[in-house]
């Protein structure tokens, strides 16, 4: 079979995700809509089996994609980040044999330096499109290849480097990928509702962390997570507004007792006593003891 040009099919590509990503208010995107992808005629689906995608006239890789991870469990980039420390990706071969041709198609892209995209599952049948990537390196004893997913880490070449290129690698990934991937496994959990207010606006809507990111339990994985407005996110995070672990909003006394517009009213104060709005998945709620955790730092703090 023969299909369109490398460089057109992937501009054509890039375009299509990024397309898609921006109308999406979590950033999720379902499988139907990536694979409405058309290329001088020719349907060049991106979801497929597979978890390289390889159009059979082309040589390198167009994508790759990691399954859907339940909402309890650590993503595997999320490991492979934090197993390495470097803050590049590790993608895994397809089977053991590396002259797979589909572990073929990513050297051939690694060889040509050619940008992928990278689709994250979200929930069954809906993946967060991350693109551009590059695959920069390879480490066969782990069978498996080493991803950059920002351009600014295409220059660091030495990844074993420790210092500060290691800490920027890792602060790249941390914004440009990780962040983005837990709000949207958040909102598609909360089915994009402020968890406090009920507010339904994605675009006005954060994935916060329950236990901040940094310490031993604050790992971006959904039980630790809770969609809320910016309102709300803002003043749990400072903790003006706190949820105790039977999932009622308390506020501070201060914020209790002040006088002011209808903002403080309405969006604050007569938030107190109210119930958390959690999603109807188990495994998606708030975990009982990082909201134990992060109650006693509410305590504390009021
Ligand atoms: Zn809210």
């Amino acid at each position: 079979m023969r299909g369109p040009d490398d460089a057109v099919v992937r501009h054509a590509m890039l375009d299509h995700l990024a397309r898609l990503r921006a109308a999406s208010p979590t950033g999720a995107v379902h499988r139907d809509a990536l694979n409405a992808f058309w290329v001088e005629g020719v349907h060049i689906p991106l979801v497929v089996q597979q978890g390289i995608r390889k159009p059979a006239w082309l040589e390198a890789a167009l994508a790759i994609r990691t399954a859907y991870t339940p909402p309890g469990a650590r993503p595997p980039y999320e490991d492979d980040l934090a197993g390495a420390g470097d803050g590049f990706v590790r993608y895994h071969y397809r089977g053991t044999d590396p002259a797979h041709a589909d572990n073929r198609a990513l050297r051939a892209a690694r060889v040509a330096r050619l940008p992928l995209a990278y689709l994250l599952g979200v929930e069954p049948g809906w993946y967060f499109p991350f693109a551009p990537v590059w695959i920069v390196g390879e480490e066969p004893s782990r069978a498996q290849f080493v991803v950059a997913v920002d351009e600014g880490q295409l220059y660091l070449e030495d990844r074993s480097g420790s210092g500060d290129a290691r800490t920027y690698a890792q602060r790249l990934a941390k914004v440009r990928l990780h962040q983005p991937m837990f709000r949207a496994r958040v909102l598609r959990a909360y089915e994009s509702t402020c968890a406090i207010c009920g507010l339904r606006h994605g675009e006005l809507l954060d994935a916060a962390h329950i236990v901040p990111d940094g310490r031993p339990r604050g790992d971006a994985v959904v039980p630790n997570g809770l969609a809320l407005c910016k309102l709300h996110h803002a003043a749990f995070d400072r903790n003006l507004l706190g949820v105790r672990p039977d999932l009622v909003v308390e506020l501070t006394g201060a914020l209790r007792d002040e006088v002011d517009g209808p903002m403080l009213r309405h969006g604050l104060q007569e938030m107190a006593g109210r119930r958390l709005q959690v999603p109807r998945e188990r495994a998606a709620r708030p975990d009982r003891d990082r909201l134990e955790e992060r109650y006693e730092e509410f305590r504390r703090a009021s």
